[in-house]
Parts: structure tokens; sequence; C-alpha cells
């Protein structure tokens, strides 16, 4: 029986990856998340509460996240707790340097005290994103794991200097750390401030799509559920030290995904005139990447994993979980979920 350490597991991917952990093992999960605006304990409901110890609190919290690791023992920690979105960390770089750096050096010192204490078996996932390599000319190849690193956005260079971070803990102290760097998650439990749940929800309402841009910026998409398989596969028989790319071979420019969403939902809810009119273009977003794409041969060579879900099944499930869930996107639209938060604890 192994116990996990997940940071932001009330986050996107981190919950999704904490339903996957304990509905496809029998670990245990210590799931610590500040429960930031992107944190949502409503996406932790149904969980095993046996297996499943929630602990509200910051990664940038030294002392804390030193007492989780002496209390619990764990195996791993596996950590996504990030600021991450784009044009958040437009307006408000400081918050990304905070969590997203001085945060995941909090955690690696904290867990390099805890392996030379003689937890001789820990290992150590950084979750990171295609985001740091930059932006791609169109005929240029994608991105595999020796591409330079070049961020273009604050989000991007935050995460940058995190993968760093974790590299030089394992270069120098001989942590055993893995990287990942992977492509734009979609599906369940996605906070609605990101391109494809901000579509849908605003589509559904009859609101405007506001594309950036041109609309042709281009972005590699796989299933959340791809993704956490992906980092199940690192933490078991990934090499301390190592990178590896993830992506789901699905390279689409986002206008293409925005139509494609309102096709899928017109033929679920018809309406009137097609949802395709209600696309308004704006003024881009500063410094925003022409195109991403990844090479995932390694992680599909060394490791064994692929992607699973086609991107055409994917967001068909997307629009479904959102149509069958509008509890919980309504509670985050009107606030709810951070007004009447359930039984949350504070440690620490
Ligand atoms: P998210 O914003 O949905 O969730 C982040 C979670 O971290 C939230 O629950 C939040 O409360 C928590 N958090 C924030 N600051 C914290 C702090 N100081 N201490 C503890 N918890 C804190 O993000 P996501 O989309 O689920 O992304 C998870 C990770 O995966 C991030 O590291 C991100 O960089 C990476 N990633 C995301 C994508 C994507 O498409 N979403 C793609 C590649 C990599």
């Amino acid at each position: 029986m192994k116990t996990i350490l997940v940071t932001g597991g009330a986050g996107f991917i981190g919950s999704n990856f904490v339903h996957h952990l304990l509905g496809t093992t029998d670990a245990t999960v210590v799931n610590l998340d500040l429960l930031t605006y992107a944190g949502n304990r409503e996406s932790l409901e149904g969980l095993p509460s046996e297996r499943h110890v929630f602990v509200e609190g910051d990664i940038c919290d030294g002392p804390l996240v030193a007492r989780l690791l002496d209390e619990h023992r764990p195996d791993a920690i596996v950590h996504f707790a990030a600021e991450s979105h784009v044009d958040r960390s437009i307006d408000e770089p400081g918050a990304f340097i905070r969590t997203n750096v001085t945060g995941t050096q909090t955690l690696l010192d904290a867990a390099l005290a805890y392996w030379q204490g003689g937890a001789d078996h820990f290992r150590f996932v950084h979750v990171s994103t295609d985001e740091v390599y930059g932006t791609l000319a169109p005929e240029e190849p994608a991105f595999t794991e020796t591409h330079r690193y070049a961020p273009n956005s604050p989000y991007a260079a935050s995460k940058a200097a995190a993968d760093h971070l974790a590299r030089a803990w394992h270069r120098t102290y001989g942590l055993p750390v893995m990287i990942t760097n992977c492509s734009n998650n979609y599906g369940p439990f996605q906070f609605p401030e990101k391109l494809i749940p901000l579509m849908l929800i605003n589509a559904l309402e009859g609101e405007k799509l506001p594309v950036y841009g041109d609309g042709q910026q281009r972005r590699d998409w796989l299933f959340v559920t791809d993704h956490c398989r992906a980092v199940e596969r690192v933490l078991e028989a990934g090499e301390p030290g190592r990178v590896y790319n993830i992506g789901g071979n699905a390279e689409m420019a986002n206008l293409d995904v925005v139509h494609l969403l309102c096709d899928l939902l017109d033929e679920r809810v018809p309406v009137e005139r097609p949802r395709r009119e209600l696309i308004e273009y704006v003024t881009d977003r500063p410094g925003h990447d022409r195109r991403y794409a990844i090479d995932a041969t390694r992680i599909r060579d060394e490791l064994g994993w692929e992607p699973s879900v086609d991107f055409t099944e994917g967001l068909a499930r997307t629009v479904d979980w959102y149509l069958s869930n509008r509890e919980w996107w309504q509670r985050i639209r009107d606030g709810r979920y951070r007004s009447e938060r359930l039984g949350v604890s504070r440690i620490g």
C-alpha cells in the first residue's frame, strides 16, 4: 500500500489525478491544497475518506510540509500545485513567482530533508507544461525534451524556473526527481476561465465567445485522464533526473476548437442560430505564443505510455460532462463554491 502526497489536488488536473489514483489503486492520498480561487473541494466528492486526507495549506509553508512528510511518511510527492492561468500571470505575476517558484523550492527542500533522513524509496514528480519551451514556427518540429527553454509569459517563466530548480535538486543533491512537460489539458473539473470550459459554458448560455486575435494559435490537446495515466507511469517507472514530454498528437488552431465545441453543443442542445455566430474576435493577448507541439516519443518508447482518447471523442465527453454537471460550474460562476465550503479543516 502506497501513500502519495499530492499538491494542488483540488485543482483541475490534481483532482482528476486523485480520482484516478484512488479509483484504480489501493494507494492513500494526502492532498495538500491552499484552496485558492482555482481549488474546489466539490471536485473531490465521492472519494473514499479512509484513503484521502485533505489538508488545506500552502506549499510555501515549509514547517507544514515537513510535518506532513513526517506524519504520513509518503512514498512520493506528485506536485501539481501552481498558479496556472496565463492571463492572470500578466496582471499579477507576483503570485506566480511565489507559488510556482518559492513553493516548488519549499517542497524540494522539505523532500530533500525527508529523503536524506532515510526515506530511500522516495520519489518526486514535478508536473510542468510545454509552455516553458516558448513558441514554434509553423515548419519547426515539435518540442522534444532537449528543446531550449524560452518562456514568453510570466506563467511560463515561473514554471521554467521551477523546472530548473527541480533539475538542480536532482543534479546537486541527488533527490530522485522526474519532470513532466505536458501540452494543454481538457476534460471534467476544469475551471471555467480556460479556453474549452469558458467557450462551452458561454455558448450554452448564449453569451459571446471571445477569441483572441485571429484564433490561429495552435495548441496540442490531451484529455486529462491520459495526462493522469502518464504522470502515474512516470511516478512508477520514470528515471530520476529525466524529463518526459507528454502530448496528445492533437494539434489544433484555437478557432477550430471553438467551432467543434459549438457544433457538438448544437447537436446536443439545438438552438435557432448556430452557436458559431457567437464568436467575437478580441485583441490578442500580449506575448501570445503562436504554436506549441509536443514530441512524446520518449515516454512512449521508454515507459510504454500513449494517449488513449482522441480529441473529438474527448471533447464530446467533456461537453457531456459539463451538460450533466451544471451544478458544479454554476456554483463556480455565482461564487457559492467558495462561500459555502464543505467541512474544510485548516492545518498549519
Ligand atoms: P489549477 O489552477 O486548476 O489548479 C491548481 C491547484 O493548486 C488549485 O487547487 C489551487 O488551489 C492549488 N494551489 C495554488 N497555489 C497553491 C499553494 N501556494 N499551495 C497549495 N496549493 C496551491 O491548475 P491545473 O490546470 O490543474 O494545473 C496543475 C499543474 O499542471 C500545474 O502545475 C500546471 O502548471 C500543470 N499543467 C497544466 C496544464 C493544463 O492544461 N491545465 C498543462 C500542462 C501542465
